[in-house]
């Protein structure tokens, strides 16, 4: 019997394929017998990870500040205490000599038995302690699992080819790898329509769905699935009927996608002549061959926080340089938006770099808030970006702003880089651009002032929703409340663009909403005449802007944030979207 379960559609395409269950907190636990020769080269590999996982936990001892509380670095002590102990030490090495099984077995079996002890026992507190005991042996089954047996063909470059992941959720490097092995299609039990993982998913163009509740426990490794990414719905089990149909339905889809690529060199200007900029958001390698091949104006939108993920350190002016001078190099003259970093919230860079997690990251020190109270963190970066100037025509964007003096704050150290520059004799745009990001509700609604210090504005939609509509980006349980045609969203919108009309500077939209179709003809009518987008939505948002009508789609637009029914609203949309915009009155 095929079942159906529905989450939330973020990056299109319908693919059919065998699922494949990512349990990343629990390994996949070889059962296969060694051959005595082998057990000596086991015990060894069991050793090994154990020191490596005692290293680790002592490279943590070392790095809890001398003001935490003194039960932060006890719990290390004891962790250190139980892998030295015979239990762990040796525990685990009989039962792999005894068996001639795998090591992360071995470890499995020790972690079974300790567990009947320990629910035996009567005292409640010491019952507990078993959470140490399984902290522990994760941590070494984690050395083990990073470290897998030589003799195993591990992970091929095929491994994900034609397959649909179910997982909890993903990192980007994840999904980078998956993409780059061929995999089909994937679905998270979390994450939400903004989640950094939905965001790189429409991106690179691999069919996925997010926040699907505990579905790893419904669907068996191996079993075919239909995943309809638009409408965020995943079929197990499927009959043949229902695959013939969503094959048919794919194959129209693909049609579609190259009627679509028939556009990449038609320009885009409305019926009434007024040029528009179709622009990319970019932040990996891969985004900029899509954004070749779509043909786009320029980048909107490089999100550069990738660079601060991941490691220890910060980069340094010349790691900046290198990377933005070689997507200049590729962009061969088309502009350039670099954005400072954003950290924080959800582009976690590690406590090393946006300190401890807040109670209520999105509104703590992220973005400029936490580039200013460090200023190590941009201040290379501005040096680089102005070097990059001399030759290329890129500008700085500013995320995050709420307040006119962290406009000034920034302004200054970008000059106090143009003297240093100057004081080492190397070039750059004395009249570099610098915008702002408006994607905090007392940016838009104050945005004569930041239009005024500024040369240009760029909307944030997926931040400005967030902010004004109370809702978590990531969080799944609130995305039913994500409205893009909230008339609060839209009134802000139509703020930002009107205050940049009136210091005559221009105003972008690098928000996810500038990339949906389905709202773009709305904003045009809103004044909006620069789009930047993941490049994969670039010509679908082409081919809904083409034959329109700016002029004709002012009336209906400003009548559609007067809307006071969700159903007038959407009648008025679906006039506005209708191709031929002479229909609108
Ligand atoms: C936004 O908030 O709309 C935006 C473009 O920035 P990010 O998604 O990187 O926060
Ligand atoms: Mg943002």
């Amino acid at each position: 019997m095929s079942l159906m379960f529905s989450g939330i559609g973020v990056s299109r395409g319908i693919v059919i394929g065998e699922a494949y269950i990512l349990r990343r907190n629990q390994p996949e636990i070889s059962a296969q017998t060694l051959k005595r020769s082998e057990v000596p080269r086991e015990v060894r590999r069991y050793k090994k990870a154990l020191a490596e996982a005692k290293n680790q936990l002592e490279q943590v001892r070392k790095s809890i500040p001398k003001n935490a509380p003194s039960d932060v670095s006890a719990f290390i002590e004891t962790h250190l205490l139980m892998i030295d102990d015979s239990v762990l030490a040796d525990g685990p090495l009989e039962i792999l000599k005894s068996r001639a099984c795998k090591a992360e077995a071995a470890l499995e079996h020790q972690r079974q038995e300790l567990q009947k002890i320990f629910d035996e026992m009567e005292d409640p507190y010491i019952a507990t302690r078993m959470d140490d005991v399984n902290h522990v042996i994760n941590q070494i089954m984690r050395v083990l699992v990073a470290q897998p047996d030589k003799s195993q063909s591990g992970t091929s470059e095929t491994d994900w080819k034609g397959l649909i992941v179910i997982a909890d959720d993903l990192t980007p490097a994840d999904t980078i790898v998956m993409q780059n092995q061929g995999v089909a299609g994937f679905v998270t039990e979390t994450g939400g329509q903004l989640s950094h993982t939905a965001i790189l998913a429409r991106s690179l163009g691999i069919p996925a769905i997010v926040g699907i509740h505990n579905l790893r426990d419904y669907i068996k490794p191996g079993e075919q699935l239909i995943l309809h990414g638009e409408s965020g719905m995943v079929l197990a089990e499927p009959e043949q009927l229902m695959i013939d149909s969503y094959r048919k339905q794919q194959r129209l889809f693909r049609e579609q996608q190259r009627e679509l690529r028939k556009l990449v060199d038609t320009p885009a200007i409305t019926e009434d002549g007024i040029e528009l900029s179709l622009m990319a958001n970019i932040e990996i390698d891969e985004d900029i061959k899509a954004l070749k091949r779509v043909n786009a104006d320029g980048v909107g939108l490089y999100r550069t926080e990738f660079l601060y993920m991941n490691r220890d350190d910060l980069p340094d002016e010349n790691e900046h340089f290198q990377v933005y001078s070689k997507v200049a190099r590729a962009l061969k003259g088309a502009p350039l938006t670099i954005r400072l970093a954003d950290l924080g919230a959800d582009k976690e860079a590690g406590a090393e770099i946006t300190g401890p997690l807040a109670h209520n990251p999105a509104m703590g020190l992220r973005g400029v808030r936490l580039a200013l109270s460090d200023t190590t963190l941009i201040i290379p970066q501005i040096a680089a970006i102005l070097r990059v100037s001399a030759k290329s025509p890129v500008s700085i964007m500013i995320p995050m702003l709420t307040n006119l003096h962290e406009v000034e704050q920034c302004l200054e150290l970008i000059e106090q880089a143009k003297t240093q520059l100057t004081e080492r004799r190397i070039k750059f745009d004395k009249d570099i651009a610098v915008g702002g990001m408006i994607e905090v509700p007392a940016a838009a609604i104050a945005a004569d002032q930041f239009a005024s210090s500024l040369d240009f504005l760029s909307i944030g939609t997926n931040d400005l929703i967030q902010y004004t509509l109370a809702i978590d980006r990531i969080d799944d349980r609130v995305n039913y409340l994500y409205d893009p045609l909230h008339p609060a969203v839209l009134q802000l919108i139509k703020m930002t663009i009107e205050a940049g009309k009136r210091a005559d500077i221009p105003v972008a939209m690098c928000g996810e909403m500038a990339g949906d179709p389905r709202y773009v003809r709305l904003l045009l009518g809103l004044g909006l005449t620069e789009f930047s987008m993941p490049p994969n939505s670039l010509l679908e948002v082409k081919r809904a802007l083409l034959g329109s009508n700016r002029q004709r789609l002012q009336k209906a637009s400003n009548a559609l944030l007067k809307c006071s029914s969700r159903d007038s609203q959407q009648q008025l949309l679906t006039k506005i979207n209708k191709t031929d915009s002479a229909t609108i009155h």
